[in-house]
């Protein structure tokens, strides 16, 4: 192992994308030492890549990791409350479903340019090295040497290493040089859906031109459009569709295409948005996929996190925020074990069932988006739910709640979530309001099937 990096409180870190920076700020604030290493140029010098406003709805998960790395307030400063779900249905009337009880219980969009940059500078202020350009090629686990590719002039740089952490991202690099090393059980399924971001200006005024506090469905079935507000009045629009079938990426290609479902599905968002031949023919469609490991670690010397571990369907906004609570556990991990290889185990015993379950939870999110949102007998289940949770707060507490609003275990909000839909299920069935339910018994089955949450 080169000399120095013998030093006990080493660690390289490979990826400054979300996870990355956040890790490279929790560990030098513990007084390691970091070094961090980038593909990409450094975007506070020469801009965001991509540029435009793509943002990701922030909750309590992530939340909390911020405050622990002392970004939450910066971040927040730029951040837009989303209240609800504003769904748009096809005949044209427009429903905001309220995330929480009130507006303590919100999720918040925010710019992921603006949020690298912010983790990006506390990273550097708590002591991180930073060094852009330099994209991870290949790996020597067993001279502890990786070397690096400078993405400006092609020349590469070999650097010795204690332990590596991959927070590259879904196509990670160092989970590609793991796989010849050890054996990860490594899946990806592919969802068979893709999207394209497109975006909503803002009104000729300056101001936005829909309602900025909520989370905009467009829910169509097999299909759905979505919306998130910019802090600079815009709102970023995703267009999800199959792969195949009609319609779809196939049967909608161009711009001239993009309208005409538009005009046809999404006919209230149309006139919002002035370039969609544009935005739909630049923009790049992404696919969507779940990524499963059986192993996150190699010993001591290597450990992935974030999308490199667990890349998931962006459905209920929580692959950063996973990402982030992540960056945390594992900090705790490195903090409470001297042995490297223990931390790395006790990270990833801890933290893969919680990211499956998230990743399940996820998948299941795209199906009530896109098509149970404005179903009436989800609409029965999400009025008893909340009357549910208004009876027993202690014990029944709506999946996306747990899930959104407070930092219980994912698998456990899983569990959780699975034992509260079989009541819903069974209570609302033959039922076509909550005022013939029988609540005595419901509230006994409640009792009976679901432990008190604590404090
Ligand atoms: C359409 C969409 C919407 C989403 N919405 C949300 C949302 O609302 N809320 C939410 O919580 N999550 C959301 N997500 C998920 C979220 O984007 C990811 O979970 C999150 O970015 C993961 O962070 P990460 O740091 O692990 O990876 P990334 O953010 O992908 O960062 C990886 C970094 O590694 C760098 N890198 C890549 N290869 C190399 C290499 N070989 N060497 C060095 N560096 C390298 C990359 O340049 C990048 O900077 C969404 C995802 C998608 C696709």
């Amino acid at each position: 192992m080169a000399a120095e990096f013998q030093d006990e409180r080493h660690l390289t870190i490979v990826g400054a994308g979300l996870a990355g920076a956040l890790l490279a700020t929790l560990m030098a604030q513990r007084g390691w030492s970091v070094d961090v290493y980038e593909k990409r140029g450094d975007p506070r010098v020469q801009g965001y890549a991509g540029g435009r406003s793509i943002n990701l709805a922030l909750a309590e998960r992530g939340r909390h990791a911020l405050r622990e790395a002392g970004a939450d307030d910066e971040v927040m400063a730029q951040a837009v409350m989303m209240r609800g779900r504003m769904v748009h249905f096809a005949d044209g009337r427009v429903d905001l479903q309220r995330y929480g009880r009130d507006d303590s219980e919100v999720i918040w969009s925010v710019h992921r340019g603006e949020l690298n940059l912010i983790l990006l500078g506390i990273a550097e202020r708590a002591g991180a090295r930073l060094h852009f350009q330099r994209g991870l090629e290949s790996v020597d686990f067993d001279a502890r040497r990786a070397t690096f590719k400078d993405e400006g002039d092609g020349s590469l740089h070999e650097v010795g290493f204690r332990s590596l952490v991959g927070a590259d991202g879904a196509g990670s690099a160092l989970r590609g040089a793991m796989r010849g090393a050890v054996e990860l059980g490594e899946r990806t399924q592919s969802l068979g859906h893709s999207y394209k971001e497109l975006e909503i200006p803002p009104a000729p005024d300056g101001s936005f031109r829909m309602e900025p506090h909520a989370l905009h469905i467009w829910p169509r079935g097999r299909y759905m459009c979505i919306a998130l507000p910019n802090d600079e009045q815009t709102f970023t629009v995703t267009l999800f569709l199959p792969n195949e079938g009609d319609p779809s990426f196939q049967t909608v290609r161009d711009g001239a295409q993009a309208r005409a479902l538009f005009e046809r599905d999404f006919a209230d968002a149309l006139p919002l948005i002035p370039h969609l031949e544009r935005d739909f023919e630049q923009n790049p469609a992404g696919l969507l996929a779940t990524l499963y490991l059986d192993r996150w670690h190699l010993d001591e010397r290597a450990v992935l996190l974030g999308d490199a571990a667990h890349a998931m369907v962006p459905f209920h906004g929580q692959g950063m925020n996973c990402a982030f609570e992540d960056c945390v556990a594992l900090a705790r991990h490195l903090d409470a074990h001297q042995d490297r290889a223990e931390a790395f185990a006790a990270f990833q015993a801890e933290r893969l069932p919680n990211a499956r379950a998230i990743q399940q939870m996820a998948l299941e999110n795209y199906l009530e988006m896109r098509d149970r949102v404005d179903d009436d007998d989800y609409l029965m289940q999400r009025a008893l739910e909340r009357a549910l949770a208004d009876r027993h707060p202690d014990r029944f507490v709506p999946r996306y709640a747990m899930v959104t609003f407070s930092r219980l275990p994912y698998a456990v909000a899983f569990g959780r979530g699975q034992v509260q839909r079989d009541i819903l299920v069974e209570a609302t069935r033959g039922h076509t309001a909550l005022d013939s339910l029988d609540w005595n018994a419901l509230d006994t089955l409640v009792r009976e099937r679901l432990a008190p949450l604590e404090a």
